[in-house]
């Protein structure tokens, strides 16, 4: 078998894309002057663009080219931002968010809205863009605009929901209120692998609840940033609104001085744990407010009695899906003992029937596209090189696919200890280990036992089992699932994880609440000063 798979590299491409990947040496072009990605500029996109906006677009930092992980080959140029200009468009994302914060709630969600229908516009083209850049399939891509369009609809309702309450007080004639009240300039710093729907999330919500949005999409991804930024600006300007959005790409530098800046209420981060680690502790240090999305280290727990035909399917997409590249991709399957054997040689089967479905992300037949980059190719291969020295079994791939482009097999690795320090590890690459546990109690213990805490599932059809699995001694993670797949989240639920996944919650449920301040207000309505607790304190 693993024969067979180093053969697939040249054999498995569809003929168009070996045609441009033999073009490409010979010729330098940008994608974007080409007429089959025409629909980059039906987006507004050209050969070089300015990625800096605060009401008018420009870029006076470093130019970063954009290229196409399927192929290697540049699609376009962005013209990032520097210190200075993101200085400049925190104040002026400031002035916005005065004018903001008067329009009424309702109102905002009204403007959301457009935008949700904007987005219903270019989501074909915006959508192929996202697959083009990130490296993600074609299905991918749609459906990540989609979870945009999904919480536009969403923050439009909330806008005309979202309420504080009456709290009884112990004193007479007097009230207590709650209400939750904008926070200022919400600054959103987005991982690679999500460029276009983590702004999503966290701009509709925040934008209705009346603050303004600065966002630095990471710099790899510079022309989703770009694109989904023009769509939205356009929104504001048939509204005559000033820059409640704006947008600064850039680098570290840029990431580093946005997270320093007070003017930033709060940083929304989604990232891996180590830079989530600095900007948490960098925003602690100024009293500010941070939303944390970082890493997850999945597991995926099969119990004796799980309906393993499900469980499989669920496998497959958790493992594989997105090139294993999702912040919830399933990277631990851990299965009952008396499953183990039967389950390995059946998962192993289904990644046989994917071989002739890895390719450009593009293609229609595609269900594998690449890895982002180089260096994800590089992780992928230490960690491959790290299980086999820790006594891990390749059950299936385990090579990088030669060819232009970012391409590596995904891969099934048994026979390690739960605990190895690759098993530990987040790679953000299509790897899966598979661990044999004896029941319910030690996958659940395994389950807990990494650092991370983000997504989690287990497939069973026994309900005490079910309920152990989602109650106080169950799984640790923000997201516990039951016979579904660990990535793959709805909008309606609260998105995140615990411990070093970071602890924040966006989306849907209460989490609008962390864009708001909340103001407890206490009213006396008595006409006498009245102390609480029964306290006398008077001079009479
Ligand atoms: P990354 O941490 O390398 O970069 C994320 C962003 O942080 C980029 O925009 C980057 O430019 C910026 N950045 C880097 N250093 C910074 C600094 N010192 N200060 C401020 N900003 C800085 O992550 P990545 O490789 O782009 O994304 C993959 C990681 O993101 C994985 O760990 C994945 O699990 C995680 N992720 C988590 C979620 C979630 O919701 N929990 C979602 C998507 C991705």
């Amino acid at each position: 078998m693993l024969a067979h798979l180093r053969n697939i590299s040249k054999r498995a491409l569809p003929r168009r894309l070996v045609t441009q990947s033999a073009s490409y040496s010979s010729s330098s072009s940008f994608l974007i002057d080409q007429p089959e990605y025409s629909f980059l500029k039906e987006l507004g996109l050209e050969r070089d663009n300015p990625g800096v906006y605060s009401g008018q677009w420009q870029g006076r930092g470093p130019s970063v080219t954009s290229y196409d992980p399927g192929t290697g080959r540049p699609i376009a140029k962005v013209r990032q931002g520097n210190v200075q200009e993101l200085e400049q468009t925190i104040g002026l994302a400031l002035e916005a968010y005065k004018q903001w914060r008067q329009v009424p709630a309702p109102v905002r969600g009204e403007i959301v809205r457009q935008i949700g229908d904007e987005l219903r516009k270019y989501k074909e083209p915006l959508g192929k863009l996202v697959s083009l850049e990130v490296g993600k399939i074609y299905s991918e891509g749609q459906g990540e605009v989609q979870e945009f369009i999904d919480i536009c609809d969403y923050a439009v309702g909330l806008s005309r929901i979202y309420s504080g309450q009456l709290i009884n007080s112990e004193r007479a004639d007097h009230s207590i209120l709650e209400a939750w009240r904008p926070l200022g300039v919400v600054g959103v710093i987005s991982a690679y692998n999500f460029p276009n729907a983590v702004f999503g999330w966290n701009a509709a919500i925040a934008l209705t609840t009346g603050n303004s949005v600065l966002w630095k999409g990471a710099p790899s991804t510079p022309l989703v940033s770009v694109a989904t930024t023009k769509i939205v600006a356009d929104v504001l300007r048939r509204n005559n609104l000033p820059p409640v959005v704006t947008l600064c790409q850039g680098g570290t530098d840029v990431g580093q001085t946005l997270v320093a800046d007070k003017r930033v209420n709060l940083v929304s981060f989604t990232g891996s744990c180590q830079t989530g680690r600095d900007v948490g502790v960098e925003v602690q240090r100024r009293f500010g407010k941070v939303i944390l999305e970082l890493g997850g280290n999945n597991a995926l727990i099969i119990d004796e009695s799980a309906n393993v035909k499900m469980a499989l399917d669920a496998a497959l997409f958790g493992c594989i899906g997105t090139s294993g590249q999702r912040c919830t991709t399933t990277r631990r399957i851990i299965v009952h003992e008396k499953l183990h054997d039967q389950f390995v040689k059946a998962l192993v089967g289904k990644y046989q029937q994917l071989i002739p479905k890895i390719g450009h992300q593009l293609e229609a037949q595609t269900l594998v596209g690449p890895v982002h980059t180089q260096q994800n190719v590089e992780n992928y291969k230490a960690a491959i090189a790290e299980a086999k020295s820790l006594g891990g079994a390749v059950a299936f791939g385990g090579n990088v696919i030669q060819r232009d482009g970012f391409y590596v097999e995904p891969t099934v690795i048994t026979g390690l200890p739960h605990d190895a320090s690759v098993v530990h590890r987040e790679t953000f690459a299509p790897i899966v280990y598979i661990l044999k546990a004896k029941n319910v109690d030690q996958a659940i213990e395994w389950n807990n036992e990494v650092e991370q805490g983000l997504s989690s599932a287990i497939f069973t059809e026994n309900i005490g089992q079910a309920f152990k699995w989602i109650g106080a001694k169950g799984s640790d993670c923000g997201i516990v699932n039951i016979n579904t797949t660990t990535n793959g989240a709805e909008i309606g639920g609260a998105f995140g994880g615990e411990k070093a996944t970071g602890g924040g919650r966006e989306s849907g449920s209460d989490a609008w609440k962390q864009y708001c301040k909340r103001a407890t207000i206490t009213v006396n309505h008595s006409g006498e000063l009245a102390c609480a607790q029964g306290v006398v304190f008077n001079v009479e």
